[in-house]
C-alpha cells in the first residue's frame, strides 16, 4: 500500500525512537523537563520569536493562540477556506465564545490589505470590535499553494494598523519556506505568533509549536494548561520533536515528488491536476465522469490511498516514508485506477 493521505502517516526513524527512548525528562508543567525546554528554545530561535510552547497538536496550537490573542465576544479576521474555520469543530465559538468574520482569499487564500481594511470592525457600544487576524501558509485547502512572505506582509500590516494582532496558523510553514527559498524566520517575520506542526512533513510522531513573545508564550501556557495539553514527562516526545527541527531542508524532496506525480497524473486521460508548489497535489475527476469518492476507491483497489478534499477533488501528499520509486510506482496504478472505473 502506497500511502498518499497526508504527511501525518510518517512512522518516526529509529533515531527517533532512540531520541524518545533516551530522553531526559521532568514535570513539564513545573517547567522541569530539559528536552521539552530545548525543543521550545530552538523552535524559537527558528521562526525567530523570543519563546515557543510545545503543543500535542496544530490544533490546539491554533486553539490557544486565539484563544490567548482575543477576548470573548470579538470577532475574528480569517480566511474563509482556512484550517481554523473549517476543520476545527468550530474552536473559536466553543471554545473561546469568538464570532467568525471570513474573507475570501482567492485561489491562493491569502487576503489583500483592502480586503482587511473593509472588513475590520472598530468596537462601539454595538459592535463587538476586531480580535485577530488568522493567516494561513502554506494553505492547506488551496492545495498545499506557497503564499509569498510580501503578502503575508502586506495583511498582516493592515492589522497592525488598526492595532489587530496576527496568527500564522502555520502547520507547513517550513514547506513554504523551502518553496519560496528563505529561512523560516523569514516567513513569520511580520505576525505575532506561529504555530507549525512538527508531525507533518518534519516527520515527528507527536506535536506542534505554538511561538510568539515572551508575554504571549507566557499566557497561552496558562490556556494550554486550561486546553487540557499541560503534559508531564513530555520529553519522550519532545525528542523527536527536536530531530524533527533538522528536517526542513529535506521537505524539498516532497517538493521535487509532488511534482513528479503531477506530471505522470496530468497525462492520465480524464485528471485534471494542479501544479504543486509544496507538498500537495490536488486531482480534479470531473473529467473521468465519476466524483472523488469512487476515484479513491478505485485508487485503493490498486494500493493507492488519497483524500478526499471536494465532490470532484482528491489530495495526494508526499512525504518522507514515500520515496520518489513510490511515487512513480503510484501515479502508475492511479492510471490504471482511472482505466478500473468504468
Ligand atoms: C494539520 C493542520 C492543522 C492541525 O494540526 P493537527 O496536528 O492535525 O491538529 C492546522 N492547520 C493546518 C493548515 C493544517 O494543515
Amino acid at each position: 500500500m502506497i500511502d498518499l493521505r497526508s504527511d501525518t502517516v510518517t512512522k518516526p526513524d529509529e533515531e527517533m525512537r532512540e531520541a524518545a527512548r533516551d530522553a531526559d525528562v521532568g514535570d513539564d508543567v513545573y517547567g522541569e523537563d530539559p528536552t521539552v525546554n530545548r525543543l521550545e528554545a530552538e523552535a524559537a530561535d527558528l521562526v525567530g520569536m523570543e519563546d515557543a510552547l510545545y503543543v500535542p497538536t496544530g490544533t490546539m496550537g491554533n486553539q490557544v493562540a486565539v484563544r490567548t490573542h482575543t477576548e470573548r465576544g470579538q470577532e475574528v479576521l480569517t480566511e474563509r477556506e482556512s484550517h481554523v474555520v473549517k476543520w476545527e469543530l468550530g474552536g473559536m465559538a466553543q471554545l473561546s465564545t469568538l464570532q467568525v468574520r471570513t474573507l475570501d482569499g482567492g485561489e491562493r487564500g491569502v487576503p489583500t490589505p483592502e480586503q482587511v481594511r473593509e472588513e475590520y470592525v472598530e468596537e462601539d457600544l454595538h459592535r463587538p470590535g476586531t480580535g485577530l487576524l488568522t493567516l494561513e501558509n502554506t494553505h492547506n485547502s488551496k492545495g498545499g499553494v506557497a503564499i509569498a512572505p510580501e503578502k503575508i506582509d502586506a495583511a498582516a500590516e493592515a492589522a497592525h494598523d488598526r492595532g489587530v494582532p496576527v496568527h500564522l496558523d502555520g502547520a507547513r510553514v517550513m514547506n513554504a519556506a523551502v518553496a519560496h527559498d528563505v529561512p523560516p524566520e523569514r516567513m513569520t517575520e511580520s505576525v505575532d505568533s506561529v504555530m507549525f506542526c512538527l508531525s507533518k512533513g518534519l516527520g515527528a510522531p507527536v506535536g506542534s509549536i505554538l511561538a510568539g513573545s515572551e508575554e504571549f508564550v507566557a499566557r497561552a501556557r496558562r490556556n494550554r494548561k486550561l486546553f487540557g495539553g499541560g503534559m508531564r514527562q513530555a520529553g519522550v516526545i519532545a525528542g523527536p520533536g527536536r530531530l524533527a527541527l533538522e528536517n526542513v531542508e529535506r521537505l524539498a524532496e516532497d517538493h521535487e515528488n509532488a511534482r513528479t506525480l503531477a506530471e505522470q497524473l496530468a497525462s492520465v486521460e480524464g485528471l485534471t491536476v494542479q501544479d504543486p508548489e509544496t507538498n500537495i497535489v490536488l486531482v480534479d475527476t470531473e473529467g473521468t465522469g465519476h466524483e472523488a469518492d469512487a476515484f479513491l476507491d478505485s485508487c485503493e483497489e490498486m494500493d493507492v490511498l488519497g483524500t478526499q478534499f471536494d465532490t470532484h477533488v482528491a489530495r495526494f501528499c508526499t512525504h518522507w516514508d514515500a520515496d520518489r520509486d513510490d511515487v512513480e510506482t503510484a501515479a502508475e496504478r492511479v492510471g490504471q485506477a482511472v482505466e478500473n472505473l468504468d
